[in-house]
């Protein structure tokens, strides 16, 4: 029986028939050996991680395995949010993208070929209409053949009367390209809209969770291509709760808003501020170190917490809010998630000394 391999792309790590049977044998032998000398239950995705850590045509992954491996946390878990995050979401998100990209490419493509095909049947109608006039000339200044002539007069009558209603036609189907061409630039316009929206949070209108994720991953790759720091911060509101059962939960999603303005207004065009869940936000710092990210989340800090918080309608104080900041600062070959992690640690020790502070890693017991 002849099996049918798997389609493969260009990182699902499938070897190609045109590969080396034997080696990617091995490859996936040592990787089930790996999965059983950790313990760890089997599954496609530990397999699909392992596989290609072992075919080494994956350096990111590589380093991340090899990372947890070195702090004995190569678990079922740390495998399958590998996965996840060189396999899955990130892809997907890309397929989408790439979809998209790609139906825009190809309407323009279509937009250009009706521009075309309508101004060549113009050209059409006015190389005939041209050609029909000429014959009316030659017919008009020979008459030594007055039979023949007439034929070919009633001929070329035939032609131009013809002409002219291809002529008529063209223009109508030229004036349908040219709305047809307009509406697909309408719908062009829709389609970039739609991809813009599907990235933001619907209520401050900065970056989503999911634009985070992907954001995220490819601000490390950049880190990593370019050996440049990359730093992260959690950034969550004190007492919202507190807030929000005195002020009412409209109140505090006008709070919400006001908090995600007040940090772009503190960050460089390069950073990503996102909402990373209810009270929670993230700033992706690219370029900066950890010492530089801290400043810039102190910043942040004082920012916000310098504003009053007034209702509009009963121009009553509401008093201010505070910011409890974690920074981390990314470790090449780790992967995002541990990035998060350490920050969300040091968020914890901000909420931890009081609140309205800015914790660094740094501080992290087990990390210091
Ligand atoms: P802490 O200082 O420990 O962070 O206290 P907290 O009250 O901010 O934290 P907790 O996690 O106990 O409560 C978070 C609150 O954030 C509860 C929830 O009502 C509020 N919240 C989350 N998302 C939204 C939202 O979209 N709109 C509003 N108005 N409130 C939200
Ligand atoms: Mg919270
Ligand atoms: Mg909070």
């Amino acid at each position: 029986m002849q099996l049918t391999p798997p389609a493969a792309s260009p990182s699902s790590g499938y070897p190609r028939p045109d590969e080396d049977f034997p080696s990617a044998l091995r490859q996936a032998r040592s990787a089930v050996d790996l999965l059983a000398q950790l313990k760890i239950p089997p599954s496609p995705a530990r397999f699909v991680v392992l596989f290609n850590h072992q075919g080494g045509a994956m350096p990111d992954l590589s380093r991340a395995v090899n990372r947890l491996m070195s702090h004995d946390r190569l678990t079922a878990t740390g495998l399958d949010e590998l996965y996840d995050e060189f396999f899955t979401r990130f892809l997907e998100e890309e397929q989408l993208r790439e979809a998209s990209r790609r139906i825009g490419r190809t309407v323009a493509e279509v937009a250009d070929c009706l521009g075309a095909a309508s101004g060549s049947a113009k050209r059409y109608g006015s190389v005939l209409a041209g050609f029909s006039t000429s014959a009316e000339q030659i017919a008009s200044l020979s008459p030594a053949n007055l039979r023949m002539f007439a034929e070919l007069s009633n001929a070329i009558g035939t032609v131009l009367s013809e002409t002219r209603k291809m002529s008529d036609t063209n223009r109508i189907l030229e004036e349908r390209l040219q709305l047809s061409g307009r509406e697909i630039e309408i719908l062009r316009e829709h389609l970039d809209l739609l991809e813009r929206e599907a990235g933001l949070d619907g209520l401050t209108g900065i970056a989503n969770r999911k634009s985070f994720d992907i954001v995220l991953r490819e601000a490390i790759a950049q880190a990593q291509r370019e050996e440049q720091p990359l730093s992260l911060l959690m950034i969550d509101i004190d007492h919202f709760k507190i807030f929000n059962d005195a002020h009412g939960h409209q109140m505090g999603d006008n709070v919400l808003k006001l908090v995600a303005r007040y940090m772009r207004e503190c960050v460089k065009g390069r950073d990503t501020v996102a909402r990373y869940g209810g009270e929670e936000f993230t700033i992706i710092l690219p370029h900066t170190r950890l010492d530089a990210a801290v400043q810039a989340a102190n910043l942040i800090r004082h920012h916000v917490s310098s504003k009053k918080v007034v209702n509009r309608r009963t121009g009553a104080n509401l008093g201010q809010i505070t910011l409890s900041i974690g920074v981390a600062e990314y470790r090449p070959g780790e992967p995002s998630s541990e990035l998060v992690h350490r920050a969300d640690e040091a968020l914890y020790l901000a909420k931890g000394s009081g609140r309205d502070k800015v914790a660094s890693e740094s501080e992290i017991p087990t990390h210091a």
